[in-house]
């Protein structure tokens, strides 16, 4: 049986995949293959023309905006993935990033290392406490709730919700307010985090006209996904100070452009797509979609 990976992945999924089956990388190898695992690698109608004995799709990881879900679907294809895998890391990116900002962790390093620090820190490097704010978190899913829970009993912060999807009577078991529609959560929001899919409802949710509506001093982490904030009205909301600070995991195009406007900015963080890169969520992604696969594959 021939697997299609063309993608690192931990170490131990890997091991386990060729004990079970003969790895391969190619394009020329796709037409004979019974199951594809990607990361980022697209799935769309030229690989699935090609792959007439695919049973399988396995994504590692939750975003599968890269495979062609509908395609498949028409075809028979089963798609897998690893949905819960990673939601710690990510949270716990997010956090940190929202720690980072607040702290102004950046500049501190940076100032630091030039030695013209003094020993009272400059009034630029004054920061903010989490404790106590108010998180507007926009979208409630899996890594939403992590980081609720996190920030909530961790650091006695206010939680409201912006997720139709998810009740007002559900919410309040997590102790979130929830909000009637998205500008009341950006309103109210000191940290606002964004974890959302990529799809059609939510592709520029996040415009001129929302981050309008933040307060001047909030903070608006970004760990879902490029195309949910728009990076031109970020950069506009940024440079005006509309928003203090913002981090994002993700870009519209991935890795970005270090002349993209929103590098110049000391007041946006930005890191290459870190969230499950960590060894916890790569070997609990890895193992459980090769698992996944497998159990497809063995009916
Ligand atoms: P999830 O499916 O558990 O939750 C997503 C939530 O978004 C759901 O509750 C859903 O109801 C809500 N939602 C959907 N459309 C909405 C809309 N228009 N407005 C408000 N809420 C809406 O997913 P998750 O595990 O929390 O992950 C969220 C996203 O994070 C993933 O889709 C993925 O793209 C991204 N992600 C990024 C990384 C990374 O490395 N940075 C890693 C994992 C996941």
């Amino acid at each position: 049986m021939k697997i299609f990976v063309n993608e690192p992945i931990h170490p131990a999924a890997m091991e386990l995949l060729r004990s079970r089956a003969e790895v391969v990388s190619e394009w020329e190898d796709v037409p004979a293959v019974s199951a594809a695992l990607v990361r980022t690698t697209k799935i769309g109608p030229d690989f699935l023309n090609r792959a007439k004995q695919l049973r399988v799709i396995g994504k590692h990881g939750i975003g599968y905006d890269n495979i062609d879900i509908a395609s498949a679907k028409e075809r028979g294809i089963a798609v897998v993935y690893t949905p819960l895998a990673n939601v710690n890391s990510v949270a716990e990116l997010a956090v940190s990033l929202f720690l980072a900002l607040a702290r102004k962790l950046v500049s501190a390093q940076k100032l630091i290392r030039s030695g013209e620090c003094t020993r009272i820190a400059p009034p630029e490097l004054t920061g903010t406490e989490l404790s106590g704010k108010t998180v507007a978190l926009i979208g409630l899913g899996h890594i939403a709730q992590q980081v609720a829970q996190i920030l909530g009993v961790g650091f006695h912060c206010h939680l409201v919700g912006y997720d139709p999807y998810v009740s007002r009577e559900k919410m309040a078991t997590l102790d979130i307010e929830k909000a009637d529609c998205l500008k009341e959560a950006l309103r109210a929001g000191d940290l606002i985090n964004i974890s959302v899919p990529l799809n059609d409802s939510t592709r520029g949710m996040i415009g001129s006209a929302e981050l309008g509506v933040c307060r001047p001093t909030a903070i608006l982490v970004n760990t879902a996904r490029g195309g949910i904030v728009d990076e031109v009205a970020l950069y506009e909301a940024l440079s005006r100070n509309e928003l203090a600070a913002a981090a994002s995991d993700v870009f519209a195009v991935e890795p970005p452009g270090v002349d993209m406007p929103l590098m110049s900015l000391p007041n946006f963080l930005p890191t290459p797509h870190i969230g499950a890169n960590t060894e916890e969520a790569l070997y609990r992604m890895g193992i459980t979609v090769v698992e996944d696969l497998f159990a497809v594959l063995n009916g």
